[in-house]
């Protein structure tokens, strides 16, 4: 396998880590990125004194990047260190609850019980049942390709079949979570999981419950510098151990012969290479890159997952009750995701989650200011009047925060930036502005995503959030480990 050539379309999250893991195979990798900078939606920018991640915020699962530095063999206190959070998110509700998620599981517990109507052995069994989930299904859907035969044959996936009927795979999120908690505060707690990969926990399968595991049990971590500093020490990494990248370079093709790829084309010229791996939105990787190609229409079909429209504000104020995450909950959920996923609106009352970094990264944000990265979930683009949703949300936002704040804080709002699904669209490829490819609302989902390969074109493989195991980091981070198994067993 060692001098073969591999040529990588995008240096997104899951491009950097199939990049790393196949230069640590030994093979000679190239990455065209259409930006001028690395990390797709995982990146940021700074203006008026005040820096922002601009895409994810939320930090779970640390060990998948860990891994990257150890498949190269390299010390990862060197590019990147992180902290975890004692505080997981405040949580505030519109008739005046208030409640903050810690990381200790049975304190959370203790906490819960004196807020909801909950005895703490009961939520104690509620994480019991979504540790049982993940790990009795992590190894089948979030590791393995689940297109190759071999996946099926192994004693992991015999169990999770034998254990198929406890899944809650034939229920709701919402009606599960109903039928475990009760209190309708905890539900919808526990169903805002369900938006961790795009969804509505009205559509999603139960199965999702075992979201809040990977928070709860694995933790939630702040990276030193940002969450861009993931995107940063991945890309310093791929290049230090010798990864070539060209910026600014948009592939037009991937180009085939006799059905094996062969490379990709770039302002018209071929670029030669022995294996090909897209990390652009599978979308657009078949109607723009393979347009030659029979497309699997039903797979590029399926509806997609919700998107954000976020406005970063520079806040000349500090707010002690707040911390690094904060959610402040619509009073009517249902409605809510009716909006986004049925009527392809937004609500007039959404919940708001608000990103500080500032509270752990002082120099974030001017003295006495903060940096608040306030973001709606919306639906994905389908040609709505942003300009005009942009303004009323704007309005219905600043009512909310203020209300839930006791402060008018249009007042205190001294820097504005904004991004939608357009420009998420714009700026990353993803189809319709999609947060995470396809939308989860059904429990054929995992099956329905696109392979990370191609059987009729042999050296093509796919990465990133919009093909299997799925969207977010973590996820994204296994499909280049995926990839990268792959292509060390096929050469
Ligand atoms: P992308 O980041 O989309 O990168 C694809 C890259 O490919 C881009 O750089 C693009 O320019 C390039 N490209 C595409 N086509 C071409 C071409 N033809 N030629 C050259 N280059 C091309 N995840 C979490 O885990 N936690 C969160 O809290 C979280 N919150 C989010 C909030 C927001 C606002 C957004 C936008 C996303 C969020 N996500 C979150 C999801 C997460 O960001 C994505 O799942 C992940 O970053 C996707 O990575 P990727 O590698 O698949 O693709």
């Amino acid at each position: 396998m060692k001098n073969q050539s591999v040529i990588i379309i995008g240096a997104g999250i899951a491009g950097l880590a199939t990049a790393i893991r196949l230069r640590a195979q030994g093979l000679e990798v190239s990455v065209y990125e259409a930006n001028s900078y690395p990390g797709g939606k995982l990146t940021a920018f700074s203006e008026k004194g005040y820096r922002f991640d601009m895409g994810p915020s939320l930090f779970t699962m640390p060990q998948f990047l860990e891994d990257l530095f150890k498949v190269a063999n390299v010390d990862m206190s060197n590019y990147f260190q992180y902290k975890k959070k004692e505080v997981v998110c405040n949580y505030f509700y519109e008739d005046g609850t208030t409640f903050s998620a810690v990381a200790d599981e049975k304190e959370f517990a203790k906490n819960a019980e004196s807020t909801f109507n909950i005895q703490a052995e009961d939520l104690e069994t509620y994480f019991k049942q979504s540790k049982r989930k993940y790990d009795l299904t992590a190894s089948l859907f979030l590791e393995k390709s689940l297109h190759k035969f071999s996946t099926y044959f192994s004693k992991d996936t015999l169990k999770a079949v034998f254990n198929v009927g406890s899944l809650d795979i034939d229920t709701t999120l919402d009606a599960y979570n109903s039928k475990m908690l009760k209190d309708e505060r905890l539900v919808q707690f526990f169903n805002r999981f369900a938006t961790y990969n795009g969804s509505s926990p009205y559509q999603t399968p139960g199965i999702m419950s075992m979201i809040p595991h990977l928070e709860q049990y694995f933790g939630t971590y702040f990276p030193k510098g940002g969450m861009h500093s993931i995107t940063m020490s991945l890309f310093q990494l791929a290049k230090d151990i010798g990864v070539d990248f060209h910026f600014n370079t948009k592939v037009e093709r991937i180009l085939a012969d006799k059905n094996i790829a062969v490379g990709i084309q770039i302002n018209g010229d071929k670029v030669l290479s022995d294996i090909v791996v897209s990390n652009s939105d599978i979308v657009p990787t078949y109607r723009k890159l393979l347009k030659d190609h029979k497309a699997p229409e039903k797979i590029l079909n399926q509806p997609r997952s919700s998107s954000a429209l976020i406005f970063y504000w520079g806040i000349k104020k500090e707010f002690t009750q707040l911390d690094l995450h904060n959610i402040f909950f619509s009073e009517d959920y249902k409605t809510e995701f009716d909006y986004i996923f049925n009527r392809k609106e937004v609500h007039s009352d959404p919940t708001v989650y608000i990103n500080i970094t500032s509270k752990d990264e002082k120099g974030d944000a001017p003295d006495g200011c903060e940096n608040w990265f306030t973001m709606i979930n919306v639906p994905s683009n389908t040609g709505q009047d942003w300009d005009e949703i942009i303004r009323q949300a704007r309005e219905n936002i600043i009512k909310k925060l203020s209300r839930g704040l006791n402060e008018d804080i249009s007042e205190l709002i001294e820097f504005e930036a904004i991004l939608d699904p357009r420009t998420i669209e714009s700026k990353t490829q993803s189809y319709q502005g999609a947060l995470y490819g396809a939308s989860s609302n059904n429990k054929y989902a995992a099956f329905l995503r696109h392979p990370n390969f191609k059987s009729s074109i042999k050296n093509l493989y796919f990465c990133g959030g919009s093909v299997h195991p799925g969207g977010g980091i973590p996820l994204c981070l296994l499909s280049g480990k995926i990839v990268s198994d792959l292509i060390a067993k096929t050469n």
